[in-house]
């Protein structure tokens, strides 16, 4: 092999050095965008969970595989954030829940522990300028103390919601007999005409707001129920109560050494099959083979994942287009808008004083926070996910003016030893060029009932992949993972 064009490679893949890998190398000398032309079955778009899944399980099944990602590291949605203190804390996909099966399995065949999120102790509500701690063991669980008329309706309208979710087939939500009058309204316009008590919809709205990063009147209603639905498994009927609890929900597991493990440690298998730093720019089938151009490093290959969410997946130029629909659909499912915000401190202080850490708030710039202090407690770490309107409003402002409103709202809900952290780390989804925000691209109305079929019709050798097309834990990394394992069989059963 030309030396120059090896070390470009190597400069290139996640592990460094070229070893072989069962991928043909073929092309013009380095130095050139075009420089390095791999061959291979399957080009896969993206090293998130989605494009590292689905690589794995084509690889073990023999096929030729070249990953191209566009960041220097892989996990996409979930990467660690490095701590002053040497530590590391989660600034993207941290928790995993029951019925979370196949990122668990995943996890499992790395070799990464997991452990449960803090979870002892008083929640704190913040509402109307007064702060209320409150017991989770109760009857109510973990649903905030407001007044009674406000639980019952609150209680009405999850047992509603859950129902109606029961009537959404997770695989083709625009096949429920009432898709149509349930995707021509907002989550909003059906809060609006059920929540008949302020306090009901308040908790209703700050569910909306923390699962989705999104306000209730930017989702479609069957887009709503479709992702109650999701949040479980085939023999698990999906509730709102798995996506909102910590304790049998989806926030009740964290993992040893933070999520970003997981990705990182897959990506070790598949060696130098990952090439980094290489964004996928366009897409071109010529004589039955795609070229899959990114800069630096050119992949022809007999099919292609991407496995991006669809706004992304549009930035890429197809050579034949896409068809209608898919374009369109991409056009209309934009990503939520989310931050977090972590303030690290010598000791988790708010144990001492009774407190699981665990926010939920109608004011601020933060609304809803979690313990992210590792498993052993050797510092403690406040974690704030900053949402929708309230990120839009950040997202420009300096990082130091973000640090003092976040602050100024952890002062309000642990007290004063919260105003000095020892290190504070911050990461605004929606400017990272390659995610554009998150937790998930959601369904405005209009858009699963006219489009929903495109999300994961191959079109061609393309095929879809990303949390964004997982029938269960959609927009979570169990979908994720799903997904890269579902569109691994749909191109074994091609090829
Ligand atoms: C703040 C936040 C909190 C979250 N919390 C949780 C949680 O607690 N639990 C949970 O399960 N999930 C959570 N999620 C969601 C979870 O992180 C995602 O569902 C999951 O990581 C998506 O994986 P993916 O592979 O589908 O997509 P991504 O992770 O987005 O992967 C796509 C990859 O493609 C790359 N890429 C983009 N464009 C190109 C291009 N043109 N060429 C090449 N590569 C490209 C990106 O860099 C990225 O690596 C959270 C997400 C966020 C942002």
């Amino acid at each position: 092999m030309n030396v120059a064009r090896e070390r470009q490679l190597s400069r290139r893949s996640l592990l460094g050095g070229a070893a072989a890998t069962g991928v043909a190398l073929t092309g013009a000398a380095a130095g050139t965008a075009s420089a390095a032309t791999r061959e291979a079955d399957v080009a896969v778009v993206g090293g998130g969970l989605a494009g590292l899944t689905a690589a794995r399980d084509l690889v073990a099944a023999g096929k030729t595989v070249v990953v191209l990602e566009a960041r220097d590291r892989v996990g996409g949605r979930v990467v660690n954030l490095k701590l002053a203190n040497g530590g590391v804390t989660e600034g993207g996909g941290e928790f995993i829940g029951p019925t979370q099966d196949r990122i668990k399995a995943l996890a499992d065949d790395l070799g990464v522990a997991t452990f449960a999120t803090y979870n002892t102790g008083k929640n704190v509500l913040y509402k109307d300028g007064k702060r209320t701690p409150y017991a989770t063991d109760g009857l109510l669980g973990s649903v905030p103390p407001v007044d009674l008329a406000g639980l019952a309706n609150a209680a009405a309208l999850q047992a509603m919601l859950d129902d109606m979710a029961t009537k959404v087939p997770v695989d083709a939500p625009w096949t429920a007999e009432k898709a149509v009058e349930w995707d021509q309204q907002t989550f909003e316009t059906w809060l609006k005409a059920n929540a008949i008590i302020p306090s009901a919809k308040f908790l209703l709205d700050v569910a909306c707001t923390s699962v989705f990063s999104a306000k209730p009147r930017e989702l479609s209603l069957l887009y709503v129920l479709f992702y109650i639905a999701s949040a479980g498994n085939a023999s698990n009927p999906g509730t709102l109560e798995r996506l909102t609890e910590t304790a049998n929900g989806a926030q009740e597991t964290r993992f040893v050494g933070g999520s970003h493990q997981v990705p990182v440690k897959l990506a070790a298998t598949l060696g130098d099959r990952v090439v980094l730093n290489a964004p996928v720019r366009s897409i071109t089938l010529s004589g039955g083979r795609y070229t899959v151009t990114a800069d630096g490093v050119t992949v022809s290959a007999r099919r292609v994942v991407v496995a991006l969410p669809p706004p992304l997946a549009s930035r890429i130029s197809y050579d034949p287009l896409l068809p209608a629909d898919r374009d369109q659909l991409s056009q209309r499912m934009p990503m939520g808008s989310v931050g977090k915000a972590v303030a690290v401190y010598d000791t988790p202080f708010w144990r001492a004083d009774g407190l699981n850490g665990q926010v939920v708030s109608d004011t601020g710039a933060v609304r809803s926070t979690f313990d992210n202090s590792p498993q052993d407690a050797s510092y403690g770490a406040l974690m704030g996910f900053i949402e929708a309107d309230e990120m839009r409003a950040f997202d420009s402002v300096p990082a130091d003016e973000v640090k003092a409103a976040v602050l100024k709202d952890y002062v309000t809900y642990f007290g004063d030893k919260a105003k000095s952290p020892t290190s504070f780390v911050l990461q605004r989804w929606d400017n990272e060029g390659f995610s554009r925000g998150g937790p998930v691209a959601y369904a405005p109305p209009g858009v699963l009932t006219q489009y929903g079929p495109a999300l994961r019709r191959p079109t061609g050798g393309i095929h879809w992949a990303g949390t964004e097309t997982s029938t269960y834990w959609n927009g979570y990394m169990d979908g994720a993972v799903r997904s890269g394992e579902r569109v691994a069989k749909e191109i074994l059963a091609a090829l």
